[in-house]
């Protein structure tokens, strides 16, 4: 698990449990956005027993605790990444599913300074952008 992560985890004073541990490492070891069901069925590949209700409270900690972030996929759908990713947005396609990242949008720098400068307080932004991939269209 990356150190910055473990640091993060500590610093809330949490145990790091074996069922914590092994969902972070899993999320961080794919390179896109993962769901529940893909962490149970990846963990149960490695033979970790972890039930379905750990998992999803598991989850929502790490959400919580900044280590995990959501990507709506679709908008039932919650998938997971790390959030020590460097900030990026989804391609996402809405006939395969397929995700790519791509960086910030041109003059989205400028744009979040703008709304600063106004004296906003803002905190996140979330921007998925959905469409057809070059392979489905
Ligand atoms: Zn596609
Ligand atoms: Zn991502
Ligand atoms: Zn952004």
């Amino acid at each position: 698990m990356q150190a910055r992560a473990i640091a993060l985890l500590r610093g809330e004073n949490a145990r790091m449990t074996h069922a914590r541990k092994a969902i972070v490492d899993l999320v961080f070891s794919v390179n896109s956005p993962i769901s529940a069901i893909s962490v149970l069925k990846g963990l149960a590949k490695k033979d970790i027993g972890v039930n379905k209700t750990t998992v999803y409270r598991e989850l929502s900690y790490l959400v919580k605790s900044n280590i995990l972030k959501e990507v709506f996929i679709k908008p039932n759908s919650i998938h997971y990444e790390s959030a020590l990713l460097p900030h990026h947005h989804h391609l996402i396609c809405n006939n395969c599913g397929s995700v790519e990242e791509v960086d910030c949008v041109i003059n989205e720098r400028k744009l979040l300074q703008k709304i600063k400068s106004k004296g906003f307080d803002l905190k996140t932004h979330k921007f998925e952008l959905y469409g057809t991939c070059a392979s489905c269209s």
